[in-house]
């Protein structure tokens, strides 16, 4: 029996794949997970189990997930991947129909400075936030104003925002360690 499921998910559109077995990591018993199970209890040792294959990238937007994740919830909205993604949304509705060359510019600039992050071992959001951002900014000549609007609206905190905009804005910086990717990442 199902603790926690999402309501946001709707089943009529599932596929066979969609429900699958998983083994306990308590006991090993074999346990059928729905994918918009959370949690489910082990029929066998009755330990709580969490759903290994929950993505909890709809809880970036459902609406229903902090009353289903609870604390949870706030915990995965401010992962760098899920803030990323809320940005790129930001950015999408921002730019108009016109203008795909620079979101198609943008969004393989956030790409590549995630990957340099990653190889860097730096935290990623930053500079792949700056990324995204950088070049439609420049391009719109976007004010302040309007780039910390679309950083708050990617769910970003004033604080890191504001270092965000710093980045995009002064080019001679060379001590910051983001500088470097973000230079290559939007040459
Ligand atoms: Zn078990």
């Amino acid at each position: 029996m199902s603790i926690w499921k999402c309501p946001g998910q709707d089943r009529s559109f599932w596929k066979p794949e969609d429900i699958f077995e998983s083994p306990c990591p308590h006991c090993g018993q074999s346990i059928e997970f729905w994918k918009d199970d959370i949690t489910l209890r082990c029929p066998n040792c009755k330990q709580l189990v969490g759903n290994p294959r929950f993505d909890p990238g709809c809880a970036a937007w459902c609406s229903y997930a902090s009353k289903c994740l609870g604390e949870m919830a706030k915990t995965i909205q401010s992962q760098p991947q899920i803030i990323r993604n809320r940005l790129e949304v930001a950015l999408r509705k921002k730019l108009r129909p016109e203008d795909h060359d620079l979101l198609n510019r943008s969004l393989k600039a956030a790409q590549k400075a995630e990957a340099m992050a990653l190889a860097e071992k730096t935290e990623p959001l930053i500079p792949v936030a700056a990324s995204l951002v950088g070049p439609a900014a420049r391009a719109k000549g976007w004010s302040r104003e309007e780039v910390l609007a679309l950083l708050g609206e990617a769910g970003i905190d004033d604080n890191t925002a504001g270092r965000i905009y710093q980045l995009l804005e002064s080019g001679n910086d060379a001590g910051n360690p983001y500088r470097k990717i973000i230079d290559q990442a939007t040459a």
